[in-house]
């Protein structure tokens, strides 16, 4: 199996619910590594060049007001097909319809406050990464 980076992102609601020591702790357990890692707060226009790819979609304007209302933690994680490993530990987008035990399903409140964020594809991925992290941080 490839050995993959994904860039994860703790959002503004789980951050704001002290939840962030909890996903940490799970992404550890599940023999993920971290390779960076950084608390910040996304302006609106940050949100948006980050989400860019939704700008079409309906939610778009309360999703980008969300992202950028609080802290988030961004992160590059690592490791043997982690971006699939990181997207099964977070479960569906709609927390209702995520599979029980994952972080969406146990802390998700809506599909828009979903505790966090995933790349979905190695070309993703390396546009997340590179939005968030200079090539010093990792
Ligand atoms: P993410 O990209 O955050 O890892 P995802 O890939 O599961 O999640 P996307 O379809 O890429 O989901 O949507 C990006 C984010 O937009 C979702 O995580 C969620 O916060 C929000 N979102 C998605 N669909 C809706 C919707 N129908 N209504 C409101 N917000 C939505
Ligand atoms: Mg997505």
């Amino acid at each position: 199996m490839p050995v993959e980076r994904t860039l994860a992102i703790i959002k503004p609601d789980a951050v704001r619910r002290n939840l962030t020591g909890e996903i940490l702790s799970r992404i550890h357990q599940a023999g993920l590594q971290i390779v960076a890692i950084k608390s910040l707060r996304l302006s609106r226009a940050e949100a948006e060049g980050f989400y860019a790819v939704h700008r079409e979609r309906p939610f778009f304007n309360d999703l980008t007001e969300f992202m950028s209302s609080g802290k988030v933690v961004v992160m590059v994680l690592e490791g043997e097909n982690a971006i699939l490993r990181w997207r099964e530990l977070m479960g569906a987008t709609d927390p209702a319809q995520a599979a029980p035990g994952t972080i969406r399903r146990e802390f998700g409140t809506s599909i828009q406050n979903n505790c966090t964020h995933g790349s979905d594809a190695p070309e993703t991925a390396a546009f997340e990464v590179s939005y968030f992290f200079a090539a010093y941080e990792l």
